[in-house]
């Protein structure tokens, strides 16, 4: 029977580029899943139901809570969004290292409920940085900018509580900031690949091996 898989959960706030960043991370490496969510908001142009998102109904995401099916779910600018029980078990049990990109509230909660699972937080480098986003979209007050830092800074007091920082660069000083920070990603999924917890049967079997 294969290994179970290790649960990964990426948070941060909106703007440090972590859905970019997990994207990226599984284009380039195919042992690594993602759990599909549910969510109440519309499909995007270009999205495909399935796969980025089950789209439902509020009715059929009420449905889902009250059966108890979410792992985690959260209300995320005036939509729900929840991870699947059945997807999580499901990537798991067949040996799948799975990521949940999840804003920082389902982050919390998944932490809080899973000490086996790794949180790791993705961080814009500063507020200059954070602050030069906003203003480049043309779309924000100046108003609306303030609003959005002070929810940024609630956000990045919760990053106390992850097992790994990962700070995403200003892509326009580190040409490769994407791939840096892809990079961390993946050497914190292999770190804990690699915890002795997880070797004891590869250990015990080559110790036996051994023996004889
Ligand atoms: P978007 O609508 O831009 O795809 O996502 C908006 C936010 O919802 C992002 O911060 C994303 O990480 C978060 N999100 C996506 N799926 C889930 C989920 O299953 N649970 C929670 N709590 N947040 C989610």
């Amino acid at each position: 029977m294969a290994n179970r898989g290790k649960l990964f959960v990426v948070s941060g706030p909106a703007g440090a580029g972590k859905s970019e960043i997990v994207k990226a991370l599984l284009k380039k490496h195919s042992d690594v899943g993602l759990s599909v969510s549910c969510t109440t908001r519309a499909p995007r142009e270009g999205e495909i139901n399935g796969v980025s998102y089950h789209f439902v109904t509020e009715e059929r995401f009420q449905e889902l809570i009250d059966q108890n099916a979410f792992y985690e779910w959260a209300h995320v600018h005036q939509n729900r969004y929840g991870t699947l029980k059945s997807a999580v078990e499901e990537g798991l049990n067949a040996g799948r290292d799975l990521i949940l990109e999840i804003d920082v509230q389902g982050c919390l909660q998944v932490l809080k409920q899973n000490p086996d699972a790794t949180g790791v937080f993705i961080c814009p480098p500063s507020r200059e940085n954070l602050e030069k986003r906003l203003r480049n979209r043309g779309t924000e007050t100046e108003e609306s900018i303030r609003v959005r830092l002070g929810n940024v800074a609630r956000e990045v007091n919760t990053a106390y509580q992850y097992d790994y920082v990962i700070v995403h660069q200003d892509w326009d000083d580190v040409s490769n900031a994407l791939e840096i920070a892809v990079d961390e990603l993946y050497a914190i999924i292999t770190a804990k690949r690699l915890e002795k917890k997880n070797r004891i049967g590869f250990l015990d079997s080559l110790s036996e091996s051994l023996l004889k």
